[in-house]
């Protein structure tokens, strides 16, 4: 009998770990426990379940307990706990949760992926009826068959993060109209604010109701629904709640056989995945691992690392020596009709490592203009102030989102910079992209900007100017004005007739070229200074700038609140 492998948890992280163990060692003794009835299932399909767009339960459960025993020999133990570690005599207590008994197994190795379970804070009423949060098949089976029975017509989600937003969505598919409650005064915070503001947009455009900057006080049952009271004195009532405040690590285990955690709560391990025990690695959402760029420690809750630490875990539990780079927290979702999706940091990250730092903003279309069905994406760029070394990246918008940012979250991973960008030759043809790439298109506006071609003024800058220095020229045209309304204060020269009025201009002035999306506004910039005026292209243009546009109207200004 080969090294006895005891993995706890069998989703994301443990279920491959075990199928990668097998591979590498034909002779270990592996055994897998699992709390729930599934192993293997796609939680990330959840949401999609109850809103009908995944048809069948089956198609949830990736693998089954006796197929794994028959395709790799893994013994797996579904309904079976492990409560306690034993560390000195490499030994866990195990509880079978249908017979009550408890028993002991010996270890080698243990590899711990017991994941994180939704944040329930202790708030009036959380455990009403008709409060749910969804973490695995028994939750999602609960909010379906609510949603069956009751035919809800009004929902509340208290928290916009991504499983938040995935409700709305699959909510609204099911004719449940959403409001969302969140804390702070964007959702999802993995995007910059005035990317958000595009998210904020579609989904009240989608009859999702924001409430941002506010937060749950208590739930309480009236008349067979559920009134919520929000802390801003907000007080409405839904017939159903979905709790997606966040998650907490699963380190009950960890934490009682002391093991190092983070000050959050996580499992600390090394590159090699272990814990501060060589005998114990930890994979998933319930570790803290090192950001892929800078270092730092990251808690990063994504399938697509679980998989990737469960490898390599494996490998190091049995004898190999693999190494867990970090992780770019690289993450998509899909909000209703559009994709959201981003890479490496975001701003308040960099702010936050006090990293040097410059953003750019495009807006591209997916494929060639005049090929039908083209979408535009805003994608924007992060990057080191002085060598262009790509830091992070987000793009939103609908058709090709999801390849784009895998090709830059593939350019960090290579520590490329906006320079190489501008360089990478990507596939094209008019269904498909442009001659040049939305990718190639970022490069080239961030490469200006580091070649002082481009001096940017971004959005944030742009609030506290002082007219008397600084005039912003509107270069749209006259019907996009009409459309969107003009710059307050601008001066509306459309671009075509720049050079012909450039004596009408004040030398001494900054000028603020202004346009849909930053193109014509970066040729503005060139005649200008070439020219000898001061100028600031309006990074993004008022694409970017409608983003921020929207806060006033997203507070909870409905009566009733405060
Ligand atoms: P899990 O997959 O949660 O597995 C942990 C398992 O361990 C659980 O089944 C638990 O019962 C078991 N366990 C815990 N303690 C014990 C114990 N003591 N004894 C026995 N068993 C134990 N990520 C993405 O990248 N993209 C997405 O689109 C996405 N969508 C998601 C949607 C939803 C609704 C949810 C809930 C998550 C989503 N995720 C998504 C996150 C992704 O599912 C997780 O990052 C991933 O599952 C983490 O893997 P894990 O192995 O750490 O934990």
């Amino acid at each position: 009998m080969g090294l006895r492998l005891l993995i706890v948890g069998g989703v994301a992280g443990g279920a491959t770990a075990a199928a990668r163990a097998r591979r590498i060692d034909e002779n270990a003794e592996i055994i897998v426990f699992e709390r729930g009835e599934h192993i293997s299932f796609a939680n990330c399909g959840l949401p999609y379940y109850i809103g009908n767009v995944i048809k069948g339960r089956n198609s949830l459960l990736v693998t089954k307990p006796q197929d794994f025993m028959k395709r790799y020999r893994i013994d797996v133990r579904v309904f079976h706990e492990v409560t306690s570690i034993d560390r000195e005599n490499k030994q866990v207590k195990v509880t079978d949760l249908k017979s009550g008994r408890t028993y002991t197994e010996n270890y080698d190795n243990l590899i711990l992926s017991p994941g994180a379970e939704p944040a329930r804070p202790r708030i009036e009423g959380i455990d009403l009826e008709g409060i749910f949060s969804l973490r695995n098949i028994p939750d999602s089976d609960s909010i379906k068959a609510f949603v069956d029975r009751n035919s809800p017509r009004q929902a509340v989600v208290i928290g916009g993060g991504f499983i938040g937003i995935e409700m709305a969505e699959n909510l609204a598919r099911r004719g449940v109209r959403t409001t969302i409650v969140e804390m702070l005064d964007q959702v999802m915070p993995q995007f910059d604010y005035e990317m958000a503001g595009l998210i904020h947009a579609h989904l009240e455009d989608k009859g999702v109701t924001l409430m941002l900057g506010d937060s749950l006080k208590s739930f309480t049952f009236e008349e067979g629904r559920i009134r919520v009271d929000t802390t801003k004195g907000c007080s409405e009532l839904f017939d159903l709640a979905v709790v997606s405040m966040g998650i907490r690590p699963e380190n009950a285990l960890a934490r009682d056989t002391g093991l190092m955690l983070s000050d959050k709560g996580h499992i600390v391990v090394d590159s090699s995945l272990a814990t501060s025990d060589p005998h114990i690695y930890a994979i998933g959402d319930a570790v803290s691992t090192r950001d892929y760029l800078l270092g730092f420690p990251v808690n990063t809750a994504l399938a697509g690392p679980a998989n990737k630490q469960a490898r390599i875990a494996a490998d190091n539990a049995l004898g190999r020596k693999s190494v867990f780079k970090g992780t770019l927290g690289t993450f998509i979702v899909k909000v209703f009709d559009l994709t959201a999706a981003s890479t490496g940091m975001n701003e308040k990250t960099l702010k936050a490592h006090g990293v040097h730092y410059l953003a750019s903003y495009t807006h591209s279309g997916s494929h060639a203009s005049y090929y039908p069905g083209a979408e535009t994406m805003a994608v924007k760029l992060l990057f080191a102030a002085e060598s262009g070394k790509l830091l992070g990246a987000q793009i939103i918008g609908g058709e090709g989102v999801d390849k784009r940012i895998d090709v830059l979250a593939t350019a960090l991973h290579g520590n490329m910079s906006v320079f190489d960008l501008e360089e990478l030759e990507l596939a094209y043809a008019p269904p498909y992209s442009s001659a040049k790439d939305p990718v190639n298109m970022a490069g080239f506006t961030a490469a200006n900007m580091l070649k002082g071609d481009l001096m940017t003024i971004n959005w944030d800058e742009f609030e506290g100017l002082d007219p008397r220095e600084h005039v912003v020229i509107d270069l749209r045209n006259a019907e996009e004005l009409r459309a969107s309304g003009m710059v307050e204060g601008a001066l509306h020269i459309p671009l075509n007739d720049l050079r012909d009025r450039l004596d009408e201009l004040d030398r001494t002035k900054t000028y603020i070229p202004f346009c849909a999306a930053g193109l014509r506004g970066y040729i503005a910039h060139r005649i200008l200074v070439q020219h000898g005026f001061r100028s600031r292209n309006f990074s993004g243009g008022y694409l970017t700038y409608q983003g921020t546009r929207k806060k006033a109207g997203l507070k909870s200004d409905k009566p009733g609140c405060g």
